[in-house]
């Protein structure tokens, strides 16, 4: 008999709202849309960048997020659970800063660590051809992950291999299997979750974040909890092609996967 192809529907744990500077998206949509096709759960994620020149630089306002965040829980009561986070823009430079900005943040449910820049160089943009320069800039974007993850400030280690923007859909996974493979074993041992990112399917890539035999891998090194986000900047983007990401993390062994609150992780069946 055939297996059923029906998938249902799972929290969105990456969307940017109007608290992005890079969004035309409002909160509101999102719980309003979320509610009319049955996830019941999403959790905004914006821009937390310490970068001068991205464009969402000194965009992110904690306390009227927050506000917006409340509001829309008491419109939304009983139909969509709404939980607050943000996505850092992590470099070992703004470590301190970083840190010293969200100490305070109390009321965040999840904080997504991503890596956006390599030496200045987007990780998202740059049209990268010659191999050298590519091993280059993807050791590069490692080590700062290796950074990211023992400075203990992220939950969610976000779009893991994004640099395949900067790099082509064609670079081939054996080139950074083995750094990954370093890089999970330790976000493993800090009890990180692993996001899977479906926005390569609208930047050309026709893949999610991380590719599949790296979600494999951190099942197979003892990776407990998995979310699953669509990174929409847009309303149109609200939890597209979450079908490729719920199908991969079945297929390499997830029957949960987790959501956040206050920082800590809880898991709901798949
Ligand atoms: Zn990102
Ligand atoms: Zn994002």
């Amino acid at each position: 008999m055939q297996k059923e192809l029906f998938v249902k529907f799972v929290p969105d744990y990456h969307l940017h709202s109007q608290f992005s500077k890079d969004s035309s998206a409002f909160l509101e949509d999102y719980c309003r849309l979320a509610s009319e096709i049955g996830i019941s759960e999403i959790a905004v994620t914006e821009h937390f960048t310490l970068y001068s020149l991205d464009k969402n630089f000194s965009g992110f306002n904690y306390s009227n997020f927050i506000k917006e965040v409340e509001r829309c829980r008491l419109r939304f009561k009983g139909q969509v659970t709404i939980k607050a986070g943000i996505e850092i823009d992590y470099h070992p430079v703004f470590e301190q800063k970083i840190k010293e900005a969200i100490k305070n943040w109390d009321k965040l449910d999840v904080v997504i660590g991503s890596i956006h820049y390599v030496e200045a160089k987007s990780a998202l943009k740059s049209k990268i051809k010659n191999k050298e320069e590519a091993e280059h800039f993807v050791n590069n974007y490692f080590r700062i992950m290796e950074q990211m993850i023992q400075s203990g400030i992220c939950d969610i280690i976000g779009h893991f291999d994004v640099f395949r923007r900067s790099l082509g859909k064609d670079f081939p996974l054996k080139f950074y299997l083995k750094k990954a493979e370093k890089i999970l074993q330790q976000a493993v041992h800090r009890n990180m979750a692993l996001e899977l990112n479906t926005s390569g399917f609208k930047h050309g890539i026709n893949d999610i974040f991380p590719n599949i035999e790296i979600v494999r891998m951190f099942k197979k090194y003892g990776g407990k909890y998995i979310t699953i986000g669509s990174d929409a900047h847009h309303l149109e983007e609200f939890a597209v092609k979450q079908d490729k990401a719920i199908i991969a993390a079945k297929t390499a062994g997830f029957n949960h996967i987790s959501c956040f609150e206050k920082r800590q992780p809880y898991l709901i069946p798949l």
